[in-house]
């Protein structure tokens, strides 16, 4: 398979494509971005490497870093995190708190705003100097010392955050958070913050494509069921009320951010990412979930 060419004949024919989309305006700080920049990284998991356009440029991944802190928290919990957080799609936005009241405050699963939650609160109640360390575990997958939150991203987002706020003390109040919501919500905005490149995050999540591996050195990030796991999860609930849409058009897990972020996982072949900032009215990146409808289509795999 010729990637390289794939690549570039999709990236060129999306990049000639005009965008409806808007840049997330409910973060403040996230309005600074060029919203015409786009980028797409591919890694193989033989690291063989392809990039086009502003793979690059750092960008805020948001609810891409949901993934990290999920991989932290099933390594460091195991299975008792379901105990907390369910593995449903929830079919509603990814801030929303319609289920949680009938739901008892168990999120539908770790990947909507409620469930990222409780993963920060168990990682809180988990790990001591857990800012430090979730940074730590993310330079240490990426083999990347220069990951790191924005504090600028941060505070935009806890000055505005008004529904993660509610989401946090509602959850709170069925006693499904055990740390005060307020350390909560600052390790789940600095999570979101966190700055990367299509490059960096497309080499971090190669080990969702190699069995829970690093690609560089074979040390074990995951067990290959938690691996697993995690896929059928990103799979089923990485979109959002989208979730179904991309697996239709895509058929590959991943996972999207408000900073206009994708990643896409190929199990056993490789893990692509494109950023593209304009989002849809799902908040799930416009020319991003084109470029790899093509992308697939005409490497003519997914998983399906
Ligand atoms: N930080 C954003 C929020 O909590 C993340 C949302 C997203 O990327 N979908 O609203």
């Amino acid at each position: 398979m010729n990637y390289g060419l794939v690549i570039d004949t999709v990236f060129k024919q999306i990049l000639a494509e005009p965008s409806n989309g808007h840049v997330a305006s409910y973060i403040p700080e996230l309005l600074k971005v060029n919203p015409d920049c786009f980028g797409v990284a591919l890694t193989l998991i033989d690291n063989t490497s392809y990039s086009i356009g502003d793979a690059e440029i750092k960008f805020s991944i948001q609810s891409i870093a949901k993934v990290f802190s999920l991989a932290l928290g099933y390594k460091t919990l195991g299975d008792k995190i379901w105990e907390r957080v369910g593995v449903e799609p929830s079919g509603t936005a990814f801030n929303s708190l319609l289920q949680l009241e009938a739901d008892h405050g168990k999120p539908r699963n770790p990947f909507i705003n409620s469930g990222a939650l409780v993963i920060c609160d168990i990682l809180l109640s988990q790990i001591k100097d857990v800012k430090s360390e979730l940074l730590a575990f993310i330079r240490h997958i990426s083999d990347n010392q220069s990951i790191d939150y924005s504090p600028n991203i941060a505070l935009s987002e806890k000055l505005n955050g008004f529904r993660n706020i509610a989401l946090c003390n509602f959850i709170k109040s069925f006693h499904n958070i055990h740390n005060h919501p307020e350390d909560v919500l600052d390790l789940y905005f600095n999570l979101c913050s966190i700055e990367m490149t299509c490059s960096e995050l497309s080499k971090s999540f190669l080990f969702l494509a190699n069995d829970g591996k690093k690609t560089t050195d074979q040390s074990t990030i995951l067990t290959s069921s938690q691996t697993k796991r995690i896929n059928a999860v990103m799979q089923t609930c990485g979109f959002y009320d989208e979730s179904g849409e991309f697996t239709f058009k895509v058929g590959l897990p991943g996972k999207s951010g408000v900073g206009g972020g994708i990643l896409a996982i190929h199990p056993k072949l490789y893990s692509i990412v494109t950023w593209s900032p304009r989002l849809n009215e799902k908040g799930n990146s416009e020319k991003g979930m084109k470029f790899l409808e093509l992308f697939t289509t005409q490497t003519k795999y997914s998983i399906f």
